[in-house]
């Protein structure tokens, strides 16, 4: 007996010194720990606002169009609370609901609020009565079973779990209603929404496993959600089951949703960026827990596939929107770049872990790129409207919206908002990590000894920081203060993206007004020594304006550079350059650069000065540059809150590289009608050419979804015109989308009021990947028209219409 009892003491003792004592869970996490963000009280002028109206306006307005769009009720037909069908497009419309849940709950903790609080108890009740007995939950099938399987959505196929493969989110939105759960029960303490959840995961880990249904997520993101309860409960059946749903996958399913080798596997960043960035989340986070090497290998890859060959200079991710997701390496178009903003919060979940795992500032450096332009492009300053996808060049057909039919991406940032805080610091028991440099007041527990921290800075306007620290007893412990990758002459782990020139200005790390020793590990400063009360520490990072050049590899971005000051990216938006065109410039690559902090502009922003041309195409071909001018650019990521139009990050600097201003020839001069006016109606005009009849990087005019018909786009000149030729370039998305190029076309001609057709020896050919061109009688016309029959099946479109 005594021998056993030793021996088990003894393996206990192994165990908390090889896993150490994390949590409720008593094993492994991740070797570093975040800072929670209850711990963490913002207190300055850029994200305090942002987070404020976030519980103002963006939470209240997504559970009101949860409310006005049947998602709620939804709940309440599925729980016998109403009658009716399923409302909604999506089958996955509940995770909005669960998203916002979550986000509301880390709200209520910043901003308590009974009203909020009372709203999240009847939301949850009819959550709880929705969820079936033996603790299925999916409002569409529940719904459908209701009315004898009528209405149910086609993705959800006819038994539970058999299409979560492909389509029926079921355990999508359950990954989201575990991650609201946890939210909810540590804001509030209430176990209502955490009771639902483990009643729901217990079915999932009855129904599905190795011995069982064997199947995995078609959308991921029940690994993350799955590992929370594990880590709320310390039942080990929840992580199993994050694990077996990883395992599971792969190797003969689709690249789409990362199912085309086991996850271990991988070692590139492919298919749907939302599915990808939260499955390399959930391996973090097995990574972590379990010490498992082949997980650390493979996100080790997939990181550096991201970050060295698949990434924007914005921290945007997935460059193409046909699959939602990552394109070839480099393929990095920027008019139609999708970066969804999904996929910056996904991203950012995933770089947190790998920090939290290796505790290395590269991580970091691609949060706070992500957090600062990217994601924050997502939003508007009003915090009421939302991009989906978020290019870095528009010629005014890109807008924010107040919803969207899928609704992910507004409910996204309802709930990552009210964690930014959260992201500040981090600790070992010896280590306080700096990662951010946002003013707050925190208090931080770094082993047993509670440090209440200070900072104050600037950021992101200005490169000061100061730290006072108050612990509670005098002891030491390392200060580790990260080094930006922009403040060491780095645009980018990896070197895709590079400073044209070195910068000589080295930051300064001070203590209490004395220069001090220290060694830089990992990124950090490490600053070790014991911490008495009121010590200071300040840093200055110099923040001149960057001139930033991509990887040659990048052919979208040759002959340009981009502005970068700090962590900020800075485009060109229309408002405040040259009548309204900024797609045109070019710029003085060797002007200098002003920057000034402008109090009355969107809400208070750094913007800088400098000089270049616009440049217009002359009828012979040739580029002309017109007088010089001052160019103004702004944050990217606060573009688009003064209505739509040009903007650009990637600035030419060589006249080859820019978009001239179109010559003045004949259509360019006329003025367009169209059998459908649509914003993108002067695409034919503009004098761009495509690459090929599928290129998304050019503007298209289209007739979708029409099918079966004529069309027609006229031209309308200012005085009658002497007209012999005239050629098209159509649009055709084959395979995947709606437009083929059309069955046949005709050009006609205003004769007094009369349309006839040109008249010449040609056929009309229809051409994909060329232009179509046609010779004909000379006509002097005040009207020319192109009519365009569309096939039985398919739309069309147009790339460019010349007359001559
Ligand atoms: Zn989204």
């Amino acid at each position: 007996m005594k021998d056993q009892f030793r021996s088990s003491i003894i393996l206990v003792l192994i165990t908390l010194l090889i896993y150490g004592c994390n949590g409720k869970t008593g094993s492994a996490d991740y070797p570093i720990q975040p800072v929670p963000f209850t711990s963490v009280k913002l207190t300055d002028n850029f994200w305090a606002p942002r987070i404020k109206k976030n519980a103002s306006v963006t939470i209240p307005i997504a559970f009101s169009f949860c409310e006005s769009t049947g998602r709620v009720k939804n709940f309440e037909v599925a729980g016998g609370l109403d009658t009716g069908k399923f409302v909604g497009i999506y089958p996955f419309d509940d995770s909005d609901v669960f998203k916002i849940i979550e986000g509301a709950s880390f709200s209520l903790q910043t901003f308590p609020d009974p009203k909020l609080d009372a709203y999240l108890d009847t939301l949850i009740y009819k959550i709880g009565m929705a969820q079936e007995d033996d603790g299925y939950l999916y409002t569409n099938r529940t719904i459908a079973e209701m009315h004898g399987g009528k209405g149910l959505h086609a993705w959800a196929g006819k038994n539970r779990w058999e299409l979560d493969t492909v389509l029926s989110h079921e355990l999508y939105n359950l990954g989201h209603l575990y991650e609201a759960a946890v939210a909810h029960y540590q804001a509030t303490g209430k176990r209502t929404l955490l009771d639902i959840a483990l009643k729901s995961a217990n079915l999932v880990s009855k129904d599905i496993g190795w011995d069982k249904l064997k199947v995995y997520p078609g959308h991921q993101v029940i690994e993350m959600g799955l590992v929370k309860l594990y880590r709320a409960t310390g039942d080990k059946k929840y992580l199993n089951l994050a694990k077996f749903f990883l395992d599971v996958r792969g190797p003969n399913g689709e690249q789409y949703n990362q199912a085309h080798k086991k996850p271990i596997d991988q070692t590139e960043a492919v298919g749907h960026s939302v599915r990808a960035t939260y499955m390399y989340s959930g391996m973090a986070d097995i990574a972590a827990i379990e010490k498992d090497e082949a997980y650390l290998n493979a996100i080790t890859k997939i990181w550096e596939d991201i970050v060295y060959r698949k990434i924007y200079i914005t921290g945007g991710i997935g460059a193409t929107g046909g699959n939602e997701g990552f394109a070839d390496p480099f393929v990095l178009p920027n008019m139609s770049a999708y970066c969804e903003t999904c996929a910056s919060i996904g991203d950012i979940f995933t770089n947190h872990r790998l920090f939290l795992l290796h505790g290395e500032t590269k991580y970091i450096d691609i949060l706070e790129k992500t957090l600062y332009n990217s994601m924050l492009s997502g939003v508007s300053l009003s915090a009421d409207r939302f991009f989906y996808p978020n290019p870095l060049e528009s010629d005014g057909q890109h807008q924010r919206s107040a919803w969207f039919g899928c609704a992910c991406c507004p409910s996204n940032v309802a709930r990552f908002i009210p964690a930014i805080p959260g992201y500040i610091y981090a600790v070992t028991d010896k280590d306080l990590f700096i990662n951010l440099f946002i003013s707050n007041d925190a208090v931080i527990n770094i082993g047993k000894n509670k440090v209440n921290i200070t900072q104050n800075a600037n950021f992101p306007w200005d490169g000061k920081v100061e730290v006072v620290l108050f612990p509670e007893k005098n002891k030491k412990f390392s200060l580790q203060i990260r080094i930006p990758g922009w403040a060491v002459n780095e645009a980018i782990p990896g070197g895709l993206y590079r400073f044209a020139e070195n910068s000589s200005e080295k930051y300064t790390i001070s203590v209490n007004d004395q220069p001090i020793e220290y060694e830089v590990k990992n990124g950090f400063a490490e600053l070790k020594r014991k911490w008495e009360n009121g010590d200071r520490v300040e840093i200055e990072f110099p923040m001149p304006v960057r001139k930033v050049i991509a990887d040659e590899r990048i052919k979208d971005d040759i002959g340009k550079i981009a502005i970068q000051r700090g962590p900020i990216i800075y485009c060109a938006e229309w408002p405040d350059n040259n009548s309204g065109n900024v797609l045109d410039l070019v710029v003085n690559q060797d002007a200098s650069f002003r920057t000034e902090y402008v109090p009355a502009l969107l809400d208070g922003t750094q913007i800088i000065k400098t000089t270049g041309f616009q440049t217009i195409k002359n009828l012979n071909g040739t580029i002309d540059k017109l007088t010089e001018e001052q160019v103004t650019l702004i944050p990217y990521a606060l573009w688009n809150n003064r209505g739509p139009g040009q903007m650009m990050v990637w600035l030419p600097v060589t006249t080859e590289s820019t978009r001239p201003l179109p010559a003045p020839t004949v259509a360019f001069r006329s003025k367009i009608r169209a059998s459908k006016v649509t914003k993108t109606l002067s695409a034919v005009n503009d004098q761009i050419e495509p690459e090929n009849s599928n290129d998304h990087s050019v503007l298209y005019y289209h007739w979708w979804p029409d099918t079966n018909k004529w069309e027609w786009i006229q031209y309308d000149f200012d005085k009658p015109e002497k007209i012999s030729k005239t050629k098209v370039y159509w649009f055709d998305d084959s395979p995947g989308g709606g437009c083929r190029i059309p069955d046949e076309w005709e050009i006609l001609y205003l004769s007094g009021n009369i349309w006839m057709p040109v008249k010449g020896k040609f056929p009309y050919k229809v051409t994909k990947d060329g232009w179509d061109s046609l010779q004909f009688q000379s006509v002097t016309t005040s009207s020319l028209k192109i009519k365009v029959k569309l096939n039985k099946e398919f739309s069309a479109g147009i790339y460019e219409w010349i007359v001559k």
